[in-house]
């Protein structure tokens, strides 16, 4: 079982900001900005490349509440997806880094 399915069933701990019925939003283990907090969909997908559109649709609204608990709705901030081997991704079911907290640079010059 992957690792993000093992937090979901509560075999692996995490520092939970937000939860409902089918997304979870955690602190990542290793957070590169002030604030970084991971966004998955309880239900296993692979990566975005995999995941129906009416998850991203209702990971929207999970996530703009995600925003608003961290209290970065309106300071901003980035959220990034990595897919399969060239953009990086190393733990195989979606997920969402939420950084901010802090200005997060420009991602393209
Ligand atoms: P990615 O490279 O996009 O697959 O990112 C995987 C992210 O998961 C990394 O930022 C890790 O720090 C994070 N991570 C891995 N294991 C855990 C864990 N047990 N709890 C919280 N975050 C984790």
């Amino acid at each position: 079982m992957c690792i993000f399915c093992q937090i979901v069933e509560g075999k692996i701990p995490n520092k939970t900001v937000l939860e409902d019925e089918n997304f979870l939003c955690f602190h990542d283990i290793n957070p590169t900005r002030k604030v970084h907090v991971l966004i998955i969909p309880k239900e296993h997908y692979k990566s975005f490349q995999e995941t129906p559109s009416n998850i991203m649709c209702d990971l929207t609204a999970f996530a703009q509440k995600c925003a608003k608990e961290l209290n970065i709705d309106e300071s901003g901030y980035r959220l990034i997806t990595n897919i399969g081997d060239d953009g990086g991704q190393e733990v195989h079911h979606l997920h969402f880094h939420m950084i901010g907290g802090e200005p997060v640079g420009r991602l393209v010059r």
